[in-house]
C-alpha cells in the first residue's frame, strides 16, 4: 500500500499529464524512482535502466516474429519459408472467411504464450502496457476506417470468472485514439469448452453460432473491426464476422496480437 503511495507521488510529479517526462527535477525524480522500483524485462525479467512500464529488453524484443509481407492479404498469414509475393493462402481460397481482413501483430511463440496466459489467467493487467507497446510497432494499418470495434465477446459465465474480458482490454490499447468506437455488439450465447483442448473440426463445431447480435444493435452498411488476444485457426473470429456481415455489415476486419503459424504451413 504504501508502496503504491509513494510510486502515485513520483509519477505524478515527474510527468507532464501527456505522460512525457518533466525536465530538470523531474528527471532526477525519475531517476529516484527508478532506483526504489527497478524495471524489470517482462518476458524475461532482467533488470533493464530506466525505461517505461511494460518494456521488453532489447533481446527478448528481438525474439518476436512480427508479421508482415510476404503474406495472405486475407487472412495475414505470413510466408515464413516460401517468400515470394503476397498471395491468398490455400485456407482462404478454398474457403473465404467472412471477414475481408486479418492482421496479427506476432507469431505466436511460447514467449507471447507465457505473457498472454499470465494476461489471461493470472489477471496480470500490467502486460497491457506491453502488448500496447508490441502493437505499436506493428499492426498495420487498415485503409478503411471503422464504424465500430467490436472484442470478441466471452460468456457471462466466464467473464464472472476472469473478471474481465481480455479482448475488450486489448481493443482499448491497440485503438487508443478510437476507443469511443468499442461497441460490444456481439454476445455469446454457449460457453463453450476451453478451445486449447479441441482440434480443428471440434472446434469449428464447437463455436458454431456461439454469437449473436446485441438487440437492437444496427450494423448495417457499417464498417467492423473484430479484436481477439490469439488467432489459432481464425473460426472465432470468423463465427463473429459471419454474424455480423448477415445482419448487413459492409466490411469486417479482424485484429489479433497473435497468430498461430504452424512450422510446415508457409
Ligand atoms: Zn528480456
Ligand atoms: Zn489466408
Amino acid at each position: 500500500m504504501e508502496a503504491d503511495v509513494i510510486k502515485s507521488f513520483f509519477v505524478k510529479y515527474s510527468r507532464k499529464k501527456n505522460g512525457a517526462r518533466k525536465s530538470h527535477y523531474g528527471k532526477w525524480l525519475q531517476a529516484i524512482y527508478d532506483l526504489i522500483f527497478p524495471k524489470r524485462c517482462r518476458s524475461c525479467g532482467v533488470l533493464i535502466k530506466s525505461c517505461e512500464d511494460g518494456y521488453i529488453c532489447d533481446l527478448c524484443f528481438e525474439k518476436f516474429i512480427f508479421l508482415k509481407e510476404p503474406h495472405c492479404p486475407v487472412c495475414g498469414l505470413m510466408f515464413l519459408k516460401t517468400g515470394g509475393d503476397s498471395h491468398k493462402c490455400g485456407e482462404c481460397r478454398s474457403k473465404p472467411p467472412y471477414f475481408s481482413r486479418a492482421r496479427s501483430v506476432v507469431r505466436y511463440s511460447d514467449d507471447i504464450g507465457k505473457l498472454i496466459h499470465q494476461f489471461k489467467f493470472n489477471g496480470d493487467l500490467s502486460l497491457l502496457a506491453t502488448f500496447a507497446i508490441l502493437a505499436e510497432k506493428s499492426l498495420a494499418k487498415s485503409s478503411y476506417r471503422a464504424d465500430y470495434i467490436v472484442p470478441v465477446p466471452l460468456h457471462g459465465a466466464r467473464i464472472k470468472e476472469r473478471g474481465f474480458n481480455q479482448s475488450a482490454l486489448l481493443a482499448k490499447v491497440f485503438f487508443k485514439a478510437e476507443r469511443h468506437k468499442i461497441c460490444h455488439l456481439l454476445e455469446r450465447i454457449k460457453n463453450s469448452t476451453p478451445r486449447i483442448k479441441l482440434d480443428g473440426v471440434e472446434r469449428r463445431q464447437n463455436l458454431r453460432n456461439c454469437f449473436r447480435l446485441v438487440a437492437g444493435s444496427a450494423v448495417k452498411d457499417k464498417v467492423i473491426y473484430i479484436v481477439d488476444d490469439v488467432y489459432t485457426t481464425g473460426t472465432t473470429v470468423n463465427e463473429c464476422a459471419k454474424v455480423l456481415v448477415k445482419a448487413g455489415a459492409r466490411r469486417v476486419e479482424v485484429f489479433t496480437l497473435a497468430m498461430v503459424i504452424k512450422e510446415n504451413a508457409a
